[in-house]
């Protein structure tokens, strides 16, 4: 479903991500660890373009692009990528002067071209899926951060993405609010939904995800299902970077 391939990106003579493969089947939700500065926010940001790797491959669904040094991906190939991906951000960046619903009908009116009746239903039906449909008119600002956190994963899910990219999703919360917003992806993980999700938490990486890639200076150390590499990892470095998580 989605296979990474040998991605090379750097900025300036700084080389961020080394070669890195990462395979993920339809279905499955793969953690990315690894220290600060070890590439989890490129990384993730080069599956849905923010960044253009150097080099290597993105297969996405049915599209492969290719990369080389200096060159862009068309517009369309962008477009056809973004509109796979959903994206989930430590610090929510919701829209303040929009309301929650607002917020969720956004890209389905900009970039699915819906009508804002038809946008709005599927909205509240996504608010009320993360536990907020008495929020819908509600201001970014007057909810907690949990709360602004489900209202971006609802965001991130209105355009029906074939994968959900999380970074950092819970890091920026209190336990109790990274609680709400962990049951919240358990529950898109038994439906089914892919994802991958750069994370610190390990709570989220051992119980949401069936599978860890642990990152380390812009390279895969270990990768294989969650609870071997937490309970029995092959390589030490991996077991002395879980052994840091809280
Ligand atoms: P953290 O756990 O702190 O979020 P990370 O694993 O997500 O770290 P990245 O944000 O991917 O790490 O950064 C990897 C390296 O790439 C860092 O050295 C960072 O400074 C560098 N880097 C990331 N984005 C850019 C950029 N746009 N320009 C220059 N350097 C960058
Ligand atoms: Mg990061």
């Amino acid at each position: 479903m989605i296979a990474l391939q040998g991605i090379r990106k750097s900025f300036g003579g700084h080389e961020v991500l080394r070669s890195v493969s990462v395979d993920i089947a339809a279905g499955q939700v793969t953690a990315l660890i690894g220290p600060s500065g070890s590439g989890k926010s490129t990384l993730l940001r080069c599956v849905n373009l923010l960044e253009v790797p150097d080099a290597g491959n993105l297969t996405l669904g049915a599209e492969t692009i290719r990369f080389s040094p200096g060159v862009r991906p068309g517009p369309d190939a962008v477009r056809r990528i973004r509109l796979q991906t959903g994206m989930v951000f430590q610090n929510f960046q919701l829209f303040a002067h929009q309301s929650a619903v607002q917020n969720v009908m956004e890209g389905l009116v900009t970039v699915k071209r819906w009508d804002k009746a038809r946008a709005r239903e599927r909205a509240l039906a996504l608010l009320d899926k993360v536990g907020l449909r008495d929020k819908a008119d509600a201001w970014p600002a007057s909810l907690s951060g949990g709360q602004q956190q489900r209202v971006a994963i609802a965001r991130a899910l209105a355009i029906e993405p074939a994968v959900l990219l999380c970074d950092e999703p819970t890091s920026a919360l209190d336990p109790g609010l990274a609680a709400e917003v962990v049951a919240v992806l358990s529950e898109l993980a038994r439906e089914g939904m892919t994802m991958l999700m750069a994370t610190h938490d390990l709570r989220l990486a051992a119980q949401v995800a069936g599978h860890t890639v642990f990152l380390l200076d812009g390279a895969v150390v270990e990768a294989g299902p969650s609870r071997a590499l937490f309970e029995s990892a092959q390589d030490p470095r991996t077991r002395e970077f879980v052994a840091t998580l809280a």
